[in-house]
């Protein structure tokens, strides 16, 4: 029996979470002989507060318990409020080109993480295509290459800005939620980059509220992704590579005991094609359990 694909995405939001995470998930990943796709933030770690404001409180009072400085570090939880915002991949560019020449596919993630989650739905479509433009251009100067594949900040997208990215010539991007992957359908157009969404909550999202420990979280999602066509798991450097780097070695074991193989997300995207072609769908936002706010959501195939 040939292994199914579980698409393994991995987020890279702070400063810490580039320098300390993705060293530590590329050693675990490469023990395990697992890869992966590394979404980097390329310019300043705003995240501050809002690394706490966006977490539920249920998950801030199990950190609290454990210490969430501990987690993240009080310099992230000051970083551009009290204390100057440190800038993530751009400041280690050796970290990024180390994730490619291991074998991970490497895409970008975003230029200001915090501006584009807390007023991206109020930016001009310039604002919009500036803010893009900047995370490529950073990209591009790191790896010598333009990037292939983007995963927009805190699952949330728009119109201009999927417009905007189809101008990129990706191979593919993961804006959203959702249950497969499939062709955007934006004011009425099929877009030629195929969506990979992300299928499974977040450790952030799940624990302290669905899950009260992280290993029956880690354990409920490979169940999970066993039962579900085309799962993606995403997780973040400054966590799964941080505190719950060995629940998420833990993961990738059960996973694999579990008869799922894990892989970059350009992996399960080439496996998806090759049974047939993408349907075509229209998103929407709409709030996801366990965050603030609204997520991009892969709605129903569109009949075109
Ligand atoms: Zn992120």
């Amino acid at each position: 029996m040939t292994a199914r694909v579980l698409g393994l995405r991995v987020d890279v939001d702070t400063h810490d979470g580039m320098r300390l995470g993705v060293p530590r998930l590329l050693e675990i990943m490469a023990k395990e002989e697992v890869k992966a796709t590394f979404y980097l933030s390329m310019g300043p770690d705003r995240s501050g507060l809002a690394v706490l404001n966006a977490l539920r409180p249920g998950f801030l009072a199990k950190m609290t318990r454990t210490g969430a400085a501990r987690v993240y570090g009080w310099r992230t939880i000051l970083s551009g409020t009290l204390l100057p915002s440190r800038p993530i991949a751009t400041a280690f560019p050796e970290i990024a080109r180390r994730a490619r020449d291991a074998g991970h596919e490497t895409g970008v993630h975003a230029w200001d993480h915090r501006k584009w989650q807390d007023h991206l739905l109020g930016f001009s479509p310039e604002k919009t295509a500036g803010e893009l433009d900047k995370g490529f251009r950073a990209y591009q100067a790191i790896f010598s290459e333009a990037p292939r594949t983007y995963a927009a900040p805190a699952w949330l997208t728009s119109d201009d800005a999927l417009l905007h990215e189809e101008t990129f010539g990706l191979a593919m991007a993961t804006d959203c939620r959702g249950t497969e992957p499939f062709l955007p359908v934006v004011r009425g157009r099929t877009l030629k980059t195929p969506q990979v969404p992300a299928t499974l909550s977040t450790l952030d999202e799940a624990l302290g509220d669905t899950f009260t420990d992280a290993p029956s979280y880690f354990a409920a999602m490979v169940e999970e992704a066993a039962r579900s066509p085309w799962p993606v798991f995403t997780l973040h450097s400054e966590l799964e590579g941080g505190p719950y780097a060995e629940d998420f070695r833990v993961f990738l074991r059960a996973a694999k005991a579990a008869g799922l193989r894990c892989a970059p997300l350009g992996e399960l995207l080439a496996e998806r094609q090759r049974q047939g072609p993408l349907p075509a769908c229209t998103m929407h936002h709409a709030p996801v359990r366990g965050r603030h706010g609204v997520l991009s959501t892969q709605g129903p195939a569109a009949s075109i």
